[in-house]
């Protein structure tokens, strides 16, 4: 998702707060349509069955039908794919939306001559109802443009996202297969043995940011001068954010450049940074070094690279599941605890192979080896029965 700021005029702003109101509306609805669900009775209606209610709904009510019916059915359909990633445990339970917080709407069927660019620095984008609205080509808009997203943060600032997949990689055909293991300290080992890192901030960058940070706590609530300092906070997270996203397409292309088969760790991210916190009948334990583990993993962009991944090499990526990938001895399949001598560095117990421990993992997963227990079956299995890989949904 490239991200612009979008600058429209006094009546379109209004225009594009109306669409925001109407996907606001539309959604809560259907929350509150499958909250109000108890098993038992006949199932929540489905996307299909929202639609029909919402044709219906467009006939009884003018204001409704002024609206946009594009904008309500996207709003439908966010809420549709929210409750499938709810299901399938990667994501909470959509939930209400209030006024002025993550305001936003989604135009989708976009065709190549919706968005143009005027000159050098201003670009415009046709929005249904609000005509062409201008914003800020601070870069290349992507080819291909199918659907856009426009936002309203909480200062009020418009933005435009948008969405493009890429065109997959062609594979090289070399019958090369690559593991990836996707680490805190380091942000990818390959197989191969090389190391990707993830830029991040410069030391210069640091030292300001946390000037900054201190700045912040000590400015009043509600100043002028706390404003000013927030701005600069987020700008500064804003660069970290686009160099890790930029590092990620680049590291994604080229994988998938050089490999016909990626395999990765079957690994649920949104799962493993979910909170330690815990709940109060089960408070969590080691909510701080949880707390600093997960902004490690923020920062390495590990959902971003799978996904980017999947997007650049459909049909070559396979998910192997990541148990025991650490203990286990890429060389001679020996698996022990012991044998991970640091975070760094793993030496075999068994046979004395050493190397970088996030490369052994990454070439037991290339391996494909999903080794079930300490010295339980996964070992003893033939290593031409590989165990069963699961292929990223599409
Ligand atoms: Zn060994």
């Amino acid at each position: 998702m490239s991200r612009y700021r979008l600058a429209p005029s006094p009546q379109q702003g209004a225009i594009l707060l109306r669409h925001c109101a109407h996907a606001r509306y539309v959604w809560n609805l259907a929350v509150e349509q499958h909250a109000s669900w108890r098993p038992g009775r006949t199932s929540a209606p489905g996307y299909l069955e929202q639609c029909r209610q919402l044709t219906a709904a467009r006939a009884e009510h003018a204001w409704l039908r002024e609206g946009s019916q594009m904008v309500q059915q996207q709003a439908l359909r966010d809420f549709a794919q929210a409750m499938a990633n709810f299901f399938a445990g990667t994501h909470r339970r959509p939930r209400w939306r209030k006024a002025g917080r993550g305001e936003g709407f989604r135009i989708v069927a976009v065709k190549p001559g919706d968005v143009r660019r005027l000159n050098r620095h201003w670009g415009e984008v046709r929005v249904p109802k609000a005509g062409w609205v201008r914003f800020r080509w601070s870069r290349a808009v992507p080819d291909g443009v199918k659907s856009f997203r426009v936002t309203r943060d909480r200062a009020g600032r418009w933005h435009v996202g948008f969405a493009a997949v890429p065109d997959p990689v062609s594979a090289p055909g070399n019958g090369n297969v690559v593991g990836i293991d996707r680490g805190v300290a380091v942000s990818a080992a390959l197989s191969t043995g090389e190391l990707l890192r993830v830029p991040g901030l410069t030391g210069r960058e640091q030292v300001r940011l946390r000037r900054l940070q201190r700045k912040l706590a000590r400015a009043r609530r509600g100043s002028n001068r706390r404003g000013t300092v927030k701005t600069a906070v987020a700008k500064l997270s804003a660069r970290e954010t686009d160099r890790r996203k930029d590092w990620c397409e680049k590291a994604s292309t080229g994988i998938a450049r050089r490999f016909d088969v990626i395999c990765v760790e079957d690994l649920n991210i949104r799962a493993m940074v979910r909170s330690a916190r815990g709940t109060a009948d089960a408070p969590g334990r080691n909510v701080a070094a949880k707390a600093g583990l997960n902004r490690g993993i923020r920062r390495s962009g590990w959902g971003i690279l799978a996904r980017r991944l999947q997007d650049k090499a459909p049909g070559r990526v396979e998910r192997v599941s990541p148990a025991f990938t650490s203990q286990r001895c890429s060389a001679c399949g020996h698996s022990a605890a012991e044998s991970r001598e640091s975070q760094a560095l793993f030496r075999c117990v068994a046979c004395t192979f050493a190397c970088n421990a996030d490369v052994n993992a990454a070439r037991n997963i290339a391996a494909g080896h999903a080794v079930t227990a300490r010295g339980g079956l996964g070992v003893a299995r033939p290593a031409n029965r590989e165990p069963q890989l699961v292929l990223l949904p599409g």
